[in-house]
């Protein structure tokens, strides 16, 4: 499909083009940013996704869906395409193990209350993230541009200047709304609010995969207590992720070298090969309940705004998503400023209540945060 102003896609409806003008600018490919866009694409706005990796992009996470983002799943989009599913499809449960038990004993976790969990109980599924974020920006039907980073934004009047370097071009484009769908190190939040970002701790999370093999049932996701780091431990595809946390007293690294020697000798876990390492950094918004919705036309959602629902932050992005294109729709009917709309949504108060709920769950794992 030809564009006047750009080339676009059809299969992928990423362009290569970028038009001087959009209706809503959306930064960030995410969960919270494909809810945002499929909630505004059928009202006839002209929406844009700008995503600074190429497309598909990855993201260190779990993959896993629990309830309470299956049930949104189901009430918002079609069934998730069986091909974005990883074995083992189904996790039962979490499962805890501590490194101070000589015994090292395997010790199902009480249930972590996550909200809305499904009459049956289901924990969740399992998902490649690479594919399963890609499919919910194709769902929202919005157009994309990848490879284009947002660099900062200026009021132009009512409107938006936000400049971007796309493709190695910088380039300024104009907007009504700009959502920040830009995840824990949010510019657009970054630019908005310069002193909060100051008050942010940090902590930074460090995973490797291998093939090989450990005496643990695939289909349950395991925690290391430990009294320094904190690690998990997940089967998906066929191979094991282990995941850690660093601290005032050791790297990620360290700790993961002591979690692999752990497992080893408790657990038979049988290293063939590592096949990747990575890294990534999430802040204590949501372990503050410091939360931000953003200024008049510009919304933050998703991780960037703090929803983050403990182990759950698929759910919270895809709700405030919702909530904050719901928000622009009102505002261009009430002609009120969509941050009213967005701070009085059902939507953000019931998660918030939802990550007040279980947010001291998680306290007790202990990531440890810092400047
Ligand atoms: C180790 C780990 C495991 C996790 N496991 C799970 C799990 O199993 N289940 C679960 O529900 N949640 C899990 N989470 C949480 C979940 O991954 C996040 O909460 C969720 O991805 C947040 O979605 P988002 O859309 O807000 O942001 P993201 O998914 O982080 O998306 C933000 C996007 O913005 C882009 N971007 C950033 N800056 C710019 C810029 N300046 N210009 C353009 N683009 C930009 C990024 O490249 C990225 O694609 C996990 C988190 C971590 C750290």
């Amino acid at each position: 499909m030809k564009e006047k102003n750009g080339t676009i896609d059809n299969n992928t409806l990423i362009t290569k083009e970028m038009k001087k003008s959009y209706d809503v600018v959306v930064v960030g490919s995410g969960p919270a940013g494909a809810s945002a866009a499929k909630t505004l694409i059928g009202s006839g706005l002209d929406v844009v996704i700008i995503e600074k990796c190429s497309l598909p992009r990855d993201k260190m996470c779990g993959g896993i869906i629990l309830p309470s983002a299956r049930k949104f799943l189901s009430e918002n989009y079609d069934d998730i395409p069986k091909q974005l599913f990883t074995e083992p499809k189904e996790i039962k449960g979490s499962r805890y193990m501590s490194t101070c038990d000589p015994q090292a004993q395997v010790i199902d976790c009480p249930g972590l209350d996550l909200g809305d969990t499904l009459p049956n109980r289901e924990f969740g599924l399992s998902i490649d993230r690479v594919g399963f974020d890609f499919w919910l920006c194709k769902e929202s039907r919005a157009l994309m541009a990848d490879n284009c980073l947002l660099i900062d934004y200026k009021k132009d009047g009512r409107d938006i200047s936000v400049r971007v370097k796309h493709d190695g071009n910088y380039m300024r484009i104009k907007t009504k709304y700009l959502i920040g769908a830009d995840g824990p190190i949010s510019r657009v939040r970054r630019s908005l609010f310069p002193e909060f970002d100051k008050t942010l701790n940090w902590v930074a999370l460090y995973e490797e995969h291998y093939e090989g093999k450990i005496d643990l049932d695939p289909e349950w996701m395991y925690w290391i207590i430990d009294p320094i780091s904190f690690g998990s431990l997940i089967h998906k595809g066929g191979n094991i992720h282990l995941n850690v946390s660093n601290s005032k007293e050791e790297t990620a690294i360290n700790a993961l070298k002591r979690f692999v020697s752990f497992l080893k000798n408790n657990h038979g876990l049988k290293i063939e090969k590592k096949i990747m390492s990575r890294g990534i950094v999430m802040n204590d918004m949501p372990y503050r309940e410091n939360y931000l919705l953003g200024k008049e036309n510009v919304l933050l959602v998703g991780e960037s705004a703090g929803f983050v629902r403990a182990l759950d932050g698929i759910t919270g992005a895809l709700v405030s998503g919702k909530a904050a294109g719901e928000a622009i729709l009102q505002s261009i009917k009430s002609g009120r400023p969509p941050m009213e709309h967005y701070s009085e949504h059902e939507l953000v108060h019931s998660e918030w209540a939802i990550c007040k709920k279980v947010q001291p769950n998680l306290a007790n794992y202990g990531f440890s945060f810092g400047k």
